[in-house]
């Protein structure tokens, strides 16, 4: 890790080129490619390039840059706020660079540093906003992985945001200053008109910024139903990811990984609500009344579900007791457990000719003595996949065979799906209920039931039976009758 206190050997800078010239001095791709980064800006391209190549030209056509085809002079350079030496040819180069410095014109000079005043950034545009980054000797592909990363962390409309900000900055200066000003700003860039510009709705946005302008009210709350995936951090969504970094407080449900809500804004209230070892649990009203606290305060809420926040996730009660309290709420998908132990085991869920409907159940409802109609799916071919069923495994194993299910159909099982940790196993349903026997499952465990798991790669997994077979082997050697 670099020292704390390292020193840049080029400090970024942003230069104003609106409306400037800028020569290219050059005829290939590498004059090309500096021609499309500066074509970025509003500054005139001036292309010095006798025998253009065919991009080049194409380029020239289709943008109206200025085209001066014949030899390069220093002639060329003259009155240009920025010159690129971009030949190709190592004596022409550090002419023009030569050129440009007698000049007193900033000189690239491409792929030769010893030559240049100054370096080109990997750029992330959303214009008004540029991000610029510069990795000095480290090179070109690490700039463009953490362009890459860096673009997709920010919204598509950040500079529709900015451009719209800008417009407000001469009436938020006559706000006091201090918290209301901050105030303004931050419901400007996290609340309403932001949403409303990322939802595409440009006047609704201007409506809300107004409103927030003139609003002596305090700020209006706002929580987000935010489905964390299954556990592995990079299976959440780029929504969520941002949502959690704009948070005021972040409130999640146990078997939310510490490190997903650690993607949060640092100084976020982080609450968590669900039972861990030794804490106590909060109940489902109570988890209500505090989003409702939370949201009356005005703070922007991320309500961390594990999975998908509308499978068995009690979303619907907060919602209904968001909706009766009056507060704005929204819901962010997340990959559900079914998926990520599906995708664990390669296990197709529809498969042609075999399934064509899925069943998503807890086994909790086959306690009554009527069938649940998912077991009649089950029989009819679906493949169901059991959510909280390791403590109802015999229940449900017993009564689909009971309903008609052949004992032989295919069952996985995956504890902790997505997770480094994960464990796999597979057998029959006359294997599944040995699963409630097993204290070694520590981890929340998904159970996919039906003949599509025969399409699975069991490679990696573990038979469900030996396990049943162990224990029957150790109770005998224990003296007890099997
Ligand atoms: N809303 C969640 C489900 C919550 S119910 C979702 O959409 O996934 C909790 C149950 O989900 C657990 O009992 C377990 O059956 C399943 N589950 C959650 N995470 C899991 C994981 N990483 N691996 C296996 N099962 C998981």
């Amino acid at each position: 890790m670099s020292p704390a206190n390292a020193k840049l050997n080029a400090f970024p800078v942003f230069m104003r080129v609106d409306g400037e010239a800028v020569a290219i001095v050059g005829n290939g791709e590498e004059a090309l490619a500096k021609a499309r980064l500066l074509s970025q800006s509003s500054a005139v391209l001036r292309i010095v390039a006798d025998n253009a190549g065919g991009g080049l030209l194409d380029f020239i056509a289709s943008t109206g840059a200025v085209h001066i085809d014949t030899a390069y002079d220093a002639a060329h350079l003259q009155g240009a706020a920025l010159v690129f030496a971009a030949s190709g040819d190592a004596a022409l180069d550090r002419r023009v660079a030569e050129d440009a410095r007698r000049l007193g014109i900033p000189v690239n000079a491409v792929d030769r540093p010893e030559l240049c005043d100054f370096f080109t950034p990997a750029l992330v545009n959303r214009a008004p906003v540029a991000i610029a980054i510069g990795t000095e000797g480290a090179g070109p592909v690490l700039a463009q992985m953490l362009r890459g990363r860096i673009d997709r962390m920010l919204s598509p409309s950040l500079g529709r945001l900015a451009a719209l900000a800008a417009s407000f900055r001469a009436a938020a200066e006559k706000l006091p200053k201090g918290n209301r000003r901050r105030r303004f700003w931050n419901d400007f860039f996290a609340g309403v008109p932001a949403k409303a510009i990322e939802a595409g709705e440009l006047a609704q946005a201007h409506g809300a910024a107004l409103e927030l302008l003139n609003a002596d009210a305090p700020a209006k709350g706002h929580i987000a139903l935010v489905g964390a995936g299954p556990g592995a951090e990079d299976l959440l969504t780029l929504r969520a990811h941002r949502l959690l970094m704009e948070a005021d407080a972040i409130v999640y449900d146990a078997l939310v990984p510490e490190a997903i809500v650690a993607m949060g804004r640092r100084d976020a209230e982080r609450l968590p609500v669900g039972k861990r070892k030794g804490c106590h649990s909060k109940s489902q009203e109570e988890i209500n009344a505090l989003l409702i606290e939370l949201g009356r305060a005005g703070k922007r809420v991320v309500r961390l579900k594990s999975g998908d926040p509308l499978v068995f996730g009690r979303a619907g009660e907060e919602m209904a007791a968001l909706r009766e309290a009056g507060i704005a709420y929204e819901v962010v998908p997340g990959v559900t457990a079914a998926f990520a132990a599906a995708a664990d085991f390669e296990l197709p869920l529809t498969l042609r000719g075999v399934s064509s409907s899925m069943v998503f159940t807890t086994g909790h409802d086959l306690k009554g003595n009527s069938l649940p109609d998912w077991a009649k799916l089950a029989i009819s071919g679906a493949t169901v996949a059991v959510y909280m069923g390791r403590s109802v495994a015999a229940e449900v194993a017993g009564r689909l065979i009971e309903a008609g299910l052949s004992s032989d159909t295919a069952v996985a099982v995956v504890e902790n799906a997505s997770l480094g940790n994960r464990r796999r196993f597979h057998g029959t349903l006359a294997d599944l209920p040995s699963l409630e026997e097993r204290a070694d499952l520590t981890g929340p465990v998904m159970t996919i039931i039906g003949d599509a798991v025969a399409g699975a790669n069991f490679e990696q997994s573990e038979p469900l039976a030996a396990h049943k077979h162990e224990g029957a082997a150790s109770a005998v050697a224990e003296g007890v009758q099997p």
